[in-house]
């Protein structure tokens, strides 16, 4: 195992990274910007080094100070957490060729899943249900194409191999609009990620999104822990996740999940992954791969009782998976909201200080957040300040334990979503169960948001 690993990023990952590696009897070194001085990770971390001020181009993705300090602290590995380098291949190749282990995995597996061409292929070519649509980029020619969109049947979806973050997309419903929309999609993923290419798509209407976990060591054994449901999202933003997702069969999920760890082995995966798909009608479309900790893996970890970014350590110190996938057992339901600073009406970011942080407790209640009384949200980064995680033994009580553990939360100073939250724990399409990705912009709309 490491002595000392470097945490590369902030916030509430931060802290959870620091906590397993005291976990594991490792010492943590935490990199910083000017506008992190006072986060609670800086102050428990058993070193903290300023790399930056507060813009991230020059603190948290800059990767000649995140490597130095490594060097200076004498840290052996590197967790990059999720969001900042975390998917930077390049990054990842760094780091190794500098002589630390990266906690993630091979450059080459991040470089094929962070192009979608590439990672389409070799998912098909694993056995990996995708959505159908064009094999490969889509090539120059009109007539081409016009040919391509007619097999796989309006609506299509024409999506920048580049992209991310739900950028670099448009939907096309007639052949009016297409070869347009495909060189308008083209001119921005250029410019956007560095890349024109961009590929073709059915357009499923009223999907799930519904992803698996996965844990590989690189050694040739592979497991996957559950699913989890998405679909709660804005703007293709996620604001609550659950796992394991209503009504959805088991034997389609063991399907599906099954064949993502065939995938894992196939490719020589190494740490902590997610396989995402969309769902509808009975069957699962591979739409991209994660190849980091996701935002949303504790509902995994209380469903499992596996502790994920240890596992992501232990991997990369070279140890094999302790469990294979007969010993992996699915507890109860979780639930976890995510808590951003942010108007809840106008969705606008409230970056202050916080003068009252009472977080809510009890049995099956976690949370996992850097904030506190008087912590100040720095106006530079994301605005989720954290996540109440709930467990159950079925799903009515984690909705319960929820809807407990968001009436007991107090946070002054700033706005957050908290109130949302509270009002989706009583819409009764949410307590159904299995709403599709478009219903809460639905119901935002309805309820005029
Ligand atoms: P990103 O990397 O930008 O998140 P994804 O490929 O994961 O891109 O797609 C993001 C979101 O876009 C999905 O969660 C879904 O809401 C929508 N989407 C993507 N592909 C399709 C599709 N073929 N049909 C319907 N919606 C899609």
């Amino acid at each position: 195992m490491f002595k000392k690993i470097l945490i590369a990023n902030r916030g509430e990952i931060a802290l959870r990274i620091q906590r397993a590696c005291r976990e594991l009897g490792v010492k943590s070194v935490v990199v910083y910007s000017e506008a992190d001085r006072d986060a609670k990770y800086v102050k428990l971390a058993d070193e903290a080094v300023c790399i930056g001020p507060a813009p991230s181009a020059q603190s948290y993705l800059s990767m000649p100070a995140i490597i130095a300090t490594a060097e200076v602290t004498d840290a052996e590995a590197i967790h990059p957490g999720y969001g900042f380098l975390s998917e930077n291949a390049d990054f990842a190749e760094r780091v190794e060729r500098s002589g630390f282990t990266f906690i993630g995995p091979t450059p080459d597996n991040i470089r094929m899943m962070g192009d979608k061409v590439s990672a389409k292929q070799a998912m098909i070519k694993a056995g990996v249900p995708c959505v159908p649509g064009s094999e490969g980029a889509l090539p120059d020619d009109p007539k081409e194409i016009v040919r391509i969109a007619r097999a796989v049947g309006y609506p299509v979806i024409i999506k920048a191999a580049g992209g991310g973050g739900g950028r670099g997309m448009r939907v096309v419903h007639t052949e009016a609009a297409l070869v347009n929309a495909v060189q308008m999609t083209k001119a921005e993923a250029a410019a956007a990620f560095g890349n024109p290419q961009v590929y073709m798509e059915k357009f499923l209407e009223h999907p799930r999104h519904v992803e698996i976990q996965v844990l590989a060591d690189g050694q040739k054994n592979a497991v996957w822990l559950g699913e989890r449901d998405c679909s709660m999202q804005r703007r293709h933003q996620k604001i609550i996740e659950e796992a394991p997702a209503p009504g959805i069969p088991r034997r389609l999920i063991e399907r599906v999940g099954d064949r993502c760890s065939a995938a894992c082995k196939k490719m020589g995966y190494r740490g902590a992954g997610t396989f995402e798909f969309l769902y509808e009608n009975g069957e699962f479309y591979f739409i991209e791969m994660n190849t980091r900790v996701q935002v949303e893996h504790p509902v995994t970890e209380m469903v499992t009782g596996i502790d994920i970014v240890q596992m992501q350590i232990r991997i990369a110190a070279g140890e094999k998976l302790p469990f294979t996938q007969r010993n992996i057992t699915m507890r109860g339901h979780s639930i976890e909201c995510r808590i951003n600073a942010e108007d809840p009406v106008k969705f606008i970011p409230s970056p202050g200080r916080i003068t009252m942080w009472h977080p809510p407790g009890g049995p099956g209640v976690r949370v996992d957040s850097h904030a506190y009384t008087n912590y100040f949200v720095p106006p530079n980064y994301d605005s989720m300040i954290g996540k109440i995680i709930v467990h159950g033994d079925t799903r009515e009580q984690a909705l319960a334990r929820m809807r407990i553990a968001l009436s007991e939360t107090v946070i002054e100073g700033i706005q957050t979503n908290i109130p949302l939250h509270r009002e989706l724990m009583a819409d009764a399409k949410f307590i159904e169960g299995g709403t599709d990705i478009h219903y809460l912009e639905q119901w935002m709309a309805a309820h005029k948001r």
